[in-house]
């Protein structure tokens, strides 16, 4: 029996479902990874994760070859072309049965309907994405959720029932191999701030778990304080598995915290909106075509104003916080939850600059540019979303900076203009930097947050009035 693996966003041997499944007793291996540099650029790939996707490759080759299992890297610029590739190496190489780990985009999902109908053999897929399968999770209404606590309190209850499922990398199935040597074009943006491979992810979950876990829920919402895991960029390829996750949490604490206030749940909760924007993708595929969830927020009248959207994406919009967010993530493809939320809610609420476009800019710097967790995040602080949140709670900038930057470290950290501002003046720091001559150093603020507050209730008022 020969099993070909295709590697997707799953670039791991542990706990691995579709590689473990095909390594039966017997089963003579093979894995193959097909890159997709148009279609990359079509779903606005960030440079820097391109890199980190090419390292992460070369490690996963590395472990393949210990295990014997002989890897190739194909290319096919499209998803168009991936059926016509495949068909040719499973007919060269004799393979009985191609298994894969379930990717949700809907492309994805097209590609693999395409996939199957044109190979003549098994096509096994499996869902190593998530705890909870994806679409598994329903009330007894009968219709999909649609808000995260109730969601929530299913997945845990689901968990509380059935525990979680964790898969070792399969037995060595003969000699090492020499290495297949992973040469993707260049991803032009070094990720080399990241370690890459899987032993370097659970190296940092399990010093994530050990040092920070415990004061997560307090000291997550800091951007100075590396409150965080930072493994984004490992779970958004699939390097690590949220299974894992769970798995360091439970070795750390000696259980699994599954309600809250327990130390460490909150993590745990972060890793259940994850889950619940992937179900979201699923069950809604319109959420990947660019559609608000809320139908009819599409007659919103967002702004077209080129300069300010360009003052946002520069980290020149006056407003200290969202301008040390914007530059760290330009700089380093990262951007903490917190900001994250900030200068969404300032692009869409401070600026009325449509989601999609936040979103799209977003993804094409992040390092762990994810399309569920993006548009999530996105339309929840547009108010297009699935979530229960009211439109009119609108994030204040400088009451955000002065809870959340209290000291201004993040904020000077970034902006070197303002290294001289005392932390009395640091989030709105205008008046003092012209009482010092210094006004030209940091630009004005792009709009006045009160008034552009009033404007974006007003757009969304108008909405209702419509109805
Ligand atoms: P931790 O706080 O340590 O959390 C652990 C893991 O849980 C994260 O690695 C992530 O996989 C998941 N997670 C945490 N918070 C969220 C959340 N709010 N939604 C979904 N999953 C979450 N996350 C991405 O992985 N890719 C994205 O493209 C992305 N875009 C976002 C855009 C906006 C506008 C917003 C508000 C949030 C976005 N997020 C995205 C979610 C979140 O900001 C990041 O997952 C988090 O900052 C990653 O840092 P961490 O690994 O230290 O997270």
């Amino acid at each position: 029996m020969r099993h070909l693996i295709w590697f997707r966003t799953d670039l791991r041997v542990a706990d691995n479902p579709a590689l473990f499944e095909a390594a039966i007793e017997g089963a003579e291996l093979s894995a193959v990874f097909i890159a997709s540099p148009g279609q990359w650029r079509q779903h606005g790939m960030a440079d820097i994760q391109r890199d980190f996707l090419a390292r992460n490759l070369a490690a996963l080759s590395s472990e393949l070859s210990a295990l014997g299992i002989p890897f190739t890297l194909l290319e096919a610029d499209t998803f168009v072309e991936v059926p016509e590739l495949l068909g040719r190496l499973v007919a060269e190489r004799g393979i009985d049965a191609l298994y894969a780990n379930q990717e949700i985009g809907v492309n994805e999902r097209r590609r693999d309907r395409a996939v199957q109908q044109t190979l003549s053999i098994p096509v096994r897929v499996y869902n190593g994405d998530c705890v909870v399968a994806h679409g598994s999770l329903a009330p007894r209404s009968g219709d999909m959720y649609k808000v995260f606590t109730p969601y929530a309190k299913a997945w845990l209850a689901r968990v509380r029932a059935e525990g979680y499922r964790l898969l070792p990398a399969p037995r060595a199935q003969g000699q090492a191999l020499a290495v297949a040597p992973v040469s993707l074009p260049d991803g032009q943006v070094s990720s080399e701030a990241w370690l890459a491979g899987e032993r370097a992810a659970h190296r940092q979950l399990a010093v994530f778990c050990h040092e920070r876990l415990r004061e997560y829920g307090e000291r997550r919402d800091y951007p100075d304080a590396e409150g965080t895991s930072r493994l984004s960029p490992y779970l958004a390829l699939g390097v690590l598995s949220p299974n894992q996750c769970l798995a360091a949490v439970e070795a750390e604490l000696g259980c699994l915290p599954l309600s809250r206030g327990e130390p460490g749940f909150s993590w745990v909760n972060e890793l259940i909106w994850r889950e619940f924007y992937r179900h979201l993708l699923v069950v809604y595929p319109r959420l990947s075509m660019h559609q608000p969830f809320k139908a009819e927020t599409r007659a919103l009248k967002w702004s077209n104003n080129q300069l300010s959207f360009d003052l946002w994406c520069r980290g020149r919009t006056g407003y200290p916080l969202v301008d040390a967010a914007m530059r760290c993530l330009n700089e380093t493809g990262w951007m903490h939850n917190r900001l994250r939320m900030i200068v969404a809610s300032f692009l869409t609420k401070d600026l009325h600059i449509d989601w999609r476009r936040g979103e799209d800019y977003f993804m094409s710097r992040l390092i762990d540019g994810e399309l569920a967790a993006n548009n999530g995040g996105w339309q929840w602080a547009a108010g297009t979303g699935a979530d229960a949140a009211p439109y009119f709670r609108v994030f204040n900038p400088t009451t955000q900076s002065e809870r959340f930057d209290a000291e201004g470290r993040f904020i000077k950290r970034w902006l070197p203009e303002l290294a001289e501002v005392p932390v009395s003046a640091i989030h709105a720091p205008h008046e003092w930097l012209t009482r010092h001559g210094m006004a030209q150093a940091y630009p004005p603020p792009v709009v006045d947050h009160a008034r552009a507050r009033r404007h974006a209730i007003a757009m969304f008022d108008d909405l209702k009035d419509r109805q």
